[in-house]
């Protein structure tokens, strides 16, 4: 779509959001409803679009971006007339006479940004709360998941009118193109390194922002943890869509203590869920394109205690563990995303916190220990933008569980209500009759500053 037609798809929505038809409620419930709709008569071929973009898995292709969206969907169904109300709220006496309210109102027209790895979810799920706010949605998918990039143009071209919801597909110069339009809400998912240009554009108009980044989420095993969970736990987490997930654990602390036990068992489990061989299991992903297979077979160095096997020509990257990796490993100097996991032993928690906060603050923490103060001392003592105390990325499915980074791995939240909130404005408005009007408030004035002192000290 070429910069002519970029604009043009934004006037419509201009022309569509200033009709004021996306602020009745029913109109939002109708759309999610169709949105709805959409998800469920599409769900064999987004199944098989996720498949021929990174070979994911059907039943990980349907937990992750069919379920998880429509959950979103429904709730959205069922609070959306709620959370659409206008709130009433406390009024200092100060203000007598006078009503507080909150009003939630639309930004306008949105444009939402997403990536590759859940290229069904992570588009499709934030436009559902931009629905539920009654926001107009310009949509760009991810160009390197191109077969459900075009599903999606098709579905959201079949169901909506573009002055509501309109798909640009493309790449970087698509985004480009985007970004150099105003837009009143942006909503970003993908790197840190492009949320930052995302930010760039977005300071050029003030436009707000969500930004949904990543960076390196730790996974901390204590002396103390269940083995044979927590390695089922962390196999689940960091493997699933073949390690490509944003809260995937990238790397694992262990106390020296259990290290020799716990690399034993995480290969047990790696072997009893993708088999001997996870070239020919059908629950293993592959890596989405030439140039992150090349980044991350690069990445397989040092003291390789499993995997490390890849097929290029298939992208395939197998489980890998690296023990005793350090922080000058090329493995920890970036996010990984993908099936390589670092494991590094320590001795005590004391640093392990020290060396977390010396670095970005991650999207995700785990941390393995039933000591109710160790647990406690990590939520107190570290930053990051969610924590799952004994398992890995579950905290995402809650829809009462804002989800989202802090710093570097992101700003605001979404799902359940953080969604709805996140794509409205929180319009503050006071309402007062004409009955009374205290005149002593207006100029020339003429209660003295000592009488006033005391006049505001009893109403406050
Ligand atoms: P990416 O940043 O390369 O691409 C994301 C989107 O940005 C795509 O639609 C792409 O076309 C666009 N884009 C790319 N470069 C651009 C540029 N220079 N200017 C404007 N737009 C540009 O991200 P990715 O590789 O697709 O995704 C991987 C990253 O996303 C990882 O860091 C991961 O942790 C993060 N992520 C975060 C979440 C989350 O919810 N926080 C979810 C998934 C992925």
């Amino acid at each position: 779509m070429n910069n002519e037609n970029i604009k043009s798809v934004i006037s419509a929505q201009r022309e569509f959001f200033k009709s004021n038809r996306t602020k009745d409620v029913s109109f939002r419930l109708e759309m999610l409803n169709k949105l709805k709709g959409a998800v469920i008569k599409y769900q064999d071929d987004i199944i098989k679009a996720l498949y021929d973009d990174m070979k994911k898995p059907a039943t990980e292709a349907y937990i992750a971006e069919v379920y998880i969206v429509l959950n979103e969907i429904d709730i959205l169904l069922k609070e959306t007339a709620k959370w659409a109300k206008p709130r009433r709220v406390k009024t200092p006496p100060v203000l007598f006479s006078a009503k507080s309210f909150i009003y939630p109102e639309p930004y306008g027209v949105a444009l939402i940004i997403s990536p590759w790895n859940y290229p069904f979810q992570l588009l499709i799920d934030p436009l559902a709360g931009s629905i539920a706010a009654g926001n107009c949605s310009v949509l760009k998918p991810s160009e390197l998941a191109p077969a459900t990039s075009v599903l999606i143009a098709k579905m959201i071209k079949e169901e909506f009118d573009p002055g509501f919801i309109a798909v640009v597909e493309g790449g970087i110069e698509s985004s480009t193109a985007l970004l150099a339009e105003k837009f009143d809400y942006i909503f970003y998912t993908g790197s840190t390194s492009v949320g930052r240009v995302v930010m760039r554009a977005a300071a050029e108009n003030l436009t707000p922002v969500t930004l949904e980044l990543g960076g390196k989420s730790p996974v901390i095993i204590d002396e103390d943890a269940n083995l044979e969970i927590a390695a089922r736990r962390i196999v689940k987490g960091k493997f699933f869509n073949a390690g490509q997930t944003c809260i995937a654990p990238d790397y694992l602390y262990v106390h020296f203590s259990i290290i020799d036990n716990l690399n034993f068992i995480l290969k047990e489990k790696i072997s009893e869920f993708y088999g001997e061989d996870p070239y020919v299991s059908s629950a293993y992903a592959r890596i989405i394109n030439d140039r992150h297979f090349s980044r991350l077979s690069k990445l397989i160095s040092g003291n390789v205690i499993y995997g490390g096997k890849t097929v290029p020509a298939e992208r395939y990257i197998s489980p890998t563990i690296i023990n005793n990796a350090t922080w000058n490993d090329p493995v920890m100097q970036e996010e990984i995303f993908g099936p390589i996991l670092p494991v590094m032993p320590f001795t005590d928690l004391e640093s392990v916190i020290s060396e977390i906060n010396s670095r970005p603050k991650p999207l995700a923490l785990y941390y393995f220990s039933n000591n109710s103060a160790k647990q406690e001392k990590i939520l107190r003592e570290t930053s990051s933008g969610g924590v799952c105390i004994n398992d890995t990325m579950e905290h995402i499915i809650s829809e009462y569980l804002p989800f989202g980074g802090v710093g570097e791995s992101g700003i605001g939240a979404y799902h359940g209500r953080a969604s709805f909130d996140a794509f409205s404005h929180a319009k503050s408005v006071l309402k007062k009759s004409f009955l009374f009007d205290v005149k002593l408030k207006y100029a020339p004035y003429r209660v003295s500053l000592s009488a006033l002192k005391k006049i505001l000290k009893i109403l406050s």
